[in-house]
């Protein structure tokens, strides 16, 4: 089956099936949309954290263990600036620095973000394009009990402690979708779109927050097929659990088909949740959805473009009424 695919990630949890994709995959085929709500200003240096995860695992650069930055890292830095007294909330490994220090001064050379990646992308080697989700700044914040929060105030400094009451992405909706969503999610050429195991509030809807993705997405006529962060009421790493719970959301796989449901055409779950899913109205497909490694990455891949295949062999109008009717069948809490 030849096109395009479209993979809509955040950090840890998409970069791992984003890498699975990409060796699935013939080279040129995939763009990675990385969520870039996490961005922030650290120290005067551009910090992507999820454009940099995406890099770093499709280069294979990646710390295996940590999730976040680069293996085989140094900290010399970190070292040097606590013993300046400077700010070491947020860890940057002596490699990763030169990361976003060179981010910085492209950026401030007139380079948008999209064309910094695009750059650093080609110059890894990678074989799949990751494109930053826009090129204008959007900042996830949080309503918390401590008042509203920055993204990594809460997520790193406060470790997801305080309990969240609402998320906002500011900036979203005036910052203009990168060419990848706006023309991406209508192109002929798309084969189908993919929404890794992100966490759906922190991750996948800053995206949807942009103008007109959600309309796109929910229009968009190639298969849409998704992954469950949530594995039988369990994240496998991070807040997005505790997240939904905080925000009177189920804290499951239901819940996550409830935030998609009336974009996506199909959800891969593990068995335990596929009963809850159906009555979302979205159609399960029983998968193991635990990465634990590079086998595990490709072979979730390859179901993933299965599943958008067998939905592929749908007239197109058959699929987007029963998209829509699950829409209207689970709407979002
Ligand atoms: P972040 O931006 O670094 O937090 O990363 P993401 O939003 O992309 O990923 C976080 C989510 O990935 C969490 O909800 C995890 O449960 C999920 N996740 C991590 N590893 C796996 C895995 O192996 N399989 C599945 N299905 N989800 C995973």
């Amino acid at each position: 089956m030849s096109g395009t695919v479209l993979a809509l990630s955040g950090g840890v949890g998409g970069a791992k099936l984003a890498l699975g994709l990409s060796r699935v995959l013939a080279p040129g085929t995939l763009t990675v949309v990385a969520n870039t709500g996490d961005d922030f200003r650290h120290l005067g240096l551009a910090v992507s954290p999820d454009v940099d995860t995406l890099v770093y695992t499709l280069a294979g650069l990646a710390d295996p263990q940590r999730g976040w930055g680069r293996r085989d890292e140094s900290w010399h830095f970190m070292d040097a600036l606590e013993s300046l007294g400077g700010e070491t909330w947020f860890r940057i490994g002596d490699a990763d620095l030169a990361m976003h220090v060179e981010r910085t001064h492209r950026l401030a050379a007139g380079h948008t973000l999209g064309q910094v990646t695009h750059a650093v992308v080609s110059r890894l080697g990678i074989a799949a394009r990751i494109v930053p989700m826009s090129d204008d700044a959007v900042a996830t914040r949080l309503r918390t009990d401590d008042g509203w929060l920055d993204f990594q105030d809460y997520f790193v400094r406060r470790r997801c402690a305080p309990a969240v009451r609402a998320v906002a992405y500011a900036g979203a909706d005036i910052a203009r979708p990168a060419e990848a969503l706006r023309e991406g999610l209508a192109g002929a050429s798309l084969r189908a779109v993919i929404v890794c195991p992100s966490n759906p509030l922190l991750s996948v809807e800053p995206m949807l927050a942009l103008p007109g993705v959600r309309d796109a997405l929910a229009a968009c006529p190639a298969p849409v097929v998704a992954v469950s962060p949530v594995i039988a009421g369990q994240a496998v790493k991070g807040p997005t659990v505790k997240l939904m719970r905080d925000l009177g959301l189920p804290a499951s796989a239901a819940g996550v088909a409830r935030r998609y449901a009336g974009l996506i055409d199909a959800l891969l779950v593990d068995a335990a949740d596929a009963e809850a899913v159906a009555e979302v109205g979205i159609e399960p497909v029983i998968a193991r959805i635990l990465m634990d490694d590079l086998e595990q990455r490709e072979a979730l891949a390859r179901t993933v473009l299965a599943t958008a295949a067998q939905l592929a062999t749908l007239p197109v109008a058959e699929r987007l009424a029963t998209r829509t009717a699950a829409g209207r069948h689970g709407a979002r809490p």
